[in-house]
């Protein structure tokens, strides 16, 4: 993080000052190999002007580039953690994303503040059908046991376990239930947590039980994509133009 002959100290202080009064700009940080670094979020690119033009006035001995002293990020896609202000991610960056944060309380924690609090965290996904993301805590670390079973929702073909019927089956058997899961491009490979005590009840109900849904998801979009009749999708076109296409602005039609 050093800038050309100044000490990282002069370069946070000149940070900090270049972000006083950019009302759209936020002091945070990030760890990268253990070494932690500062990360501005910014509301829009015009923050960005104005931190870049505060940055150049406190580093009169030559232009000094915000990278050089920090990384930076837009605030659609970053947040901070209310509780220690580190760098969060907040919009997807791959097809497996997974939010290393979640809200306790109306506070959003990072995956390090959530680690403090366990419990808490296990209780916002306990019987709900949203994934837990395991490198945040082992569901295993916590008395939870992993049913033998790898379920699959998507459009490839058979793909057509459905996380209600199986949160409904345990409900109904009064066994709590987490889920964990690798999301893919059209896909999600999930996996169902019970207490240990609960293993061989739920693993013997969901083996048994019907945990599909009535239609096979693959199947009907297939059918969809060649203009057959189905109820369960409806294939709209439309044509885009090139400019559309590269702006991206067709995406959120
Ligand atoms: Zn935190």
């Amino acid at each position: 993080m050093s800038n050309s002959g100044m000490t990282e100290e002069a370069c946070d202080s000149a940070l900090k000052a270049s972000l006083a009064g950019v009302s759209g700009a936020t002091l945070s940080w990030m760890e990268s190999n253990g070494v932690r670094t500062p990360f501005v979020i910014l509301d829009s690119w015009d923050d960005l002007s104005k931190v870049q033009d505060n940055l150049n006035r406190h580093l009169p001995d030559g232009l000094c580039e915000l990278e050089a002293v920090s990384r930076w990020g837009l605030s659609d896609e970053y947040a901070t953690c209310d509780r220690c202000m580190r760098m969060v991610r907040t919009s997807p960056d791959s097809w497996s994303w997974q939010p290393d944060w979640a809200y306790i309380d109306d506070d959003r924690l990072c995956s390090a503040c959530l680690r403090a609090e366990p419990e808490a965290y296990l209780a916002v996904y306990r019987n709900s059908q949203n994934l837990l993301n395991d490198s945040i805590i082992k569901p295993d670390d916590y008395g939870y046991a992993r049913v033998g079973v790898r379920f699959e929702r998507g459009l490839h073909q058979g793909q057509a376990a459905d996380p209600i019927r199986i949160g409904r089956i345990l409900s109904e058997a009064d066994i709590d239930f987490l889920f964990t899961g690798v999301p893919g491009q059209f896909d999600v490979q999930f996996w169902v947590w019970v207490p240990s005590a609960d293993l061989l009840r739920a693993t013997s109900l969901l083996e048994e039980g019907d945990t599909n849904l009535d239609y096979d998801p693959g199947t009907e979009m297939a059918k969809a994509l060649r203009g057959e009749a189905t109820p369960y999708y409806k294939v709209q076109t439309r044509t885009i133009s090139a400019e559309e296409f590269i702006s991206g602005r067709w995406k959120s039609d």
